[in-house]
């Protein structure tokens, strides 16, 4: 079954482009939706007066890219502090905003907001609107695909966005699952649990050398697994899954790549167990 999310973040192009090739996702549109008239034109909602915004209706599969992940890329890409305006786009149609198909949409916007606010990331108040959908009405076929038609940059997204969107583009489904929605894959299927050639490992999302083949032992658990790294590797505590697990991360872009054990060989002790989807293999003599 899939489900149907609405975000407005100022200029659609853009917000759909951001959307269009995130793996999970089925299809996009833009369209207009919030305001009070039947059918508007783009004529009629650029002029601010039919309360209408540019939006993007993203129909996802549940499965593959949960709600709180499209939510997290909605933020991700425009400034959401920032009231009526997104770059050089000003008045109410490019208002920050989140149109929940499902109540249970609604909660988890409602909650996922919260905790942005309690977290200290941005420094002004989140303006970001969250309602439940109104009639969506799909814009005019030029404006849909905008940027993939016309190859334009423009608008209010960042081009930082724009560009680790298309780098997740590039990265295989199951990279994409590991590295972004930390997710485990299956022990025994990963491409280096089994292969011990010299070199050194890369970051799969920005290519940082995270590990060398030197450190590199077999640990029967089905995951590539080292005792140490090249470079410092970001640790955390993961309450997830009913367990305490430390979870690693690449320092340099957030890649979630496994989790730390201390069941390791010597000399460090330590087991660095990291998801082959995380890694992308450098022969090195
Ligand atoms: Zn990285």
């Amino acid at each position: 079954m899939f489900e149907i999310a609405i975000f407005a973040a100022g200029c659609f192009w853009g917000v759909e482009f951001s959307f269009q090739n995130v793996p999970g996702v089925i299809s996009t549109e833009v369209g207009y939706t919030g305001g009070k008239t039947e059918n508007p034109v783009y004529r009629e909602v650029c002029s601010g007066d039919t309360g209408h915004c540019e939006a993007v209706k993203v129909t996802f599969n549940p499965s593959e890219v949960s709600y709180k992940d499209l939510l997290e890329i909605f933020f991700e890409i425009h400034d959401p502090t920032s009231i009526n305006r997104q770059g050089f786009d000003v008045g109410e149609q490019y208002r920050s905003a989140i149109f929940c198909t499902t109540a249970k949409q609604l909660k988890i916007a409602t909650k996922f907001k919260e905790e942005l606010e309690k977290s200290g990331k941005y420094k002004k108040k989140i303006a970001t609107r969250i309602e439940m959908a109104k009639p969506f009405y799909r814009a005019e076929e030029y404006h849909q695909k905008y940027y993939q038609k016309n190859g334009k940059v423009g608008c209010g997204i960042p081009t930082k966005s724009k560009n680790k969107i298309k780098n997740e583009k590039n990265l295989s489904h199951i990279s994409y699952r590991v590295t972004k929605l930390k997710e485990t894959e299956p022990p025994f299927t990963g491409k280096y649990y089994n292969f011990f050639e010299k070199g050194i490992y890369r970051c799969v999302v920005c290519g940082a050398p995270l590990f060398s083949s030197e450190a590199k032992y077999d640990s029967k658990s089905g995951w590539p697994s080292f005792y140490d790294s090249i470079q410092e590797i970001k640790k955390e505590t993961d309450y997830s899954h009913g367990m305490v697990r430390t979870e690693i991360t690449c320092k340099n872009c957030g890649a979630h790549l496994g989790h730390l054990f201390n069941d390791g060989p010597e000399p460090t002790g330590l087991r660095y167990c990291v998801n082959s989807a995380s890694l992308q293999f450098e022969k090195k003599d």
